[in-house]
């Protein structure tokens, strides 16, 4: 009977599968390694012991935290919206502008939710193939001439992107945004700390330019699930009337802000994880049978013989990647999360082990 009342376009849907088993270590869903910083907990603590007055709703509007965003990123704070993780902003962006039947483009392979959201929300997902055999590069050119022959809503794009970890340059997200004037351009830069290139700069020059940003990785927050977009305030003003009310906790709120104001610290965990990314990769490189794709992120994609059965072994040994399971490309790959050099280590002695 429920199977019946369910919308059609969900029947073949598998609910989201985080990997919930044990683990010695777990680089398998990019989160940073790193606790939160000393300084902050000290600071949380006194909050709590004072009375956070948790009895009341949160700030709806984040204010102190998208103060403390406008005045980083020098951007009017009108133009920032802050979501439950970047993940409840895509899905707010695609339930703002895409109504039944309307086109959203979005690369493949990339980050799921573009599709899965598109989906749920009435709309069609355009996916734009990421080629292996150009190093998963992004064809603007394609993206281009499909977001104006499908009128599109949306252009989403990902950089670096997830899994492949290949950058999109600033050039070509500006060429995209100025020759797809009638759609707006979603940028997701979940990764972007560990890049150092950012499309915020082009903010001012494109009112259909959104950027997503997120807590989750570079600063260690996958936990409160925070993130925030930045963009023209016009856009902003729309994406408000469609996101929930009360959307971030108050304690997400107040450990988000805290934690951006402790910014030297995670500057330097951020330098140190590209200096773990630069080694693992190397290391990754001497080992039989296994290629290594340039990363630009916290993440590093491997290409080997039985990636399904070797991420398996690896399960059983205790360290967690993910596998992309029988999928036509990235089936034969597995994604490494890049995490301190202990684990690191650990990862690449089993791999070695099951490799020969
Ligand atoms: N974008 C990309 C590319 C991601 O990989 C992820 C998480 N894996 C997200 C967005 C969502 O992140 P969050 O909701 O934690 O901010």
């Amino acid at each position: 009977m429920i199977k019946d009342l369910i919308r059609s376009e969900f029947k073949d849907f598998i609910p989201y599968n985080a990997n919930q088993v044990p683990y010695r270590v777990k680089l398998d869903a990019n989160e940073s390694p790193f606790e939160l910083p000393m300084s902050v907990r000290k600071k949380l603590s006194d909050i709590i012991m004072e009375g956070p007055s948790l009895y009341l709703y949160p700030d709806t509007d984040s204010i102190e935290l998208r103060k403390t965003l406008s005045a980083y990123w020098s951007v009017d704070m009108e133009g920032i919206v802050v979501g439950t993780g970047s993940d409840q902003l895509i899905q707010v962006l695609v339930n703002t502008f895409v109504g039944v039947g309307d086109k959203v483009i979005c690369p493949t392979p990339s980050f799921s939710m573009y599709k899965l959201d598109t989906i749920i929300g009435g709309g069609t997902a355009v996916e734009i193939p990421l080629r292996e055999e150009n190093g998963f590069e992004y064809d603007i050119d394609e993206f281009i001439n499909k977001a104006k022959s499908d009128a599109a809503k949306l252009v989403i794009l990902c950089t670096p992107n997830n899994p492949t970890g290949n950058l999109l340059p600033l050039k070509d997200i500006e060429k995209i945004c100025s020759m797809c004037p009638d759609s707006v351009i979603v940028v997701d830069e979940a990764y972007a700390e560990f890049a150092g290139d950012t499309a915020i700069s082009l903010l001012p020059k494109f009112e259909n330019l959104i950027v997503l940003r997120t807590f989750s990785k570079a600063y260690g927050l996958a936990g409160i699930r925070c993130g925030y977009s930045l963009s023209g305030k016009e856009m902003a003003v729309e994406i408000n009337k469609v996101r929930p009310p009360y959307n971030i906790s108050s304690l997400s709120q107040l450990v988000a802000k805290l934690v951006f104001e402790a910014r030297g610290e995670i500057d330097a965990q951020i330098k140190y994880l590209i200096e773990q990314r630069e080694y693992l990769s190397a290391e990754l490189e001497k080992i039989n049978n296994i290629s290594v794709l340039p990363s630009g992120a916290n993440y590093i994609m491997v290409k080997l013989p039985d990636a399904k059965s070797v991420a398996k072994e690896l399960e059983k040994r205790g360290v967690l990647v993910r596998s992309f399971g029988d999928a036509p490309v990235l089936g034969k790959y597995i994604r490494i999360s890049v995490g301190n050099k202990e684990q690191n280590d650990i990862l690449l002695e089993e791999l070695k082990s099951i490799m020969g």
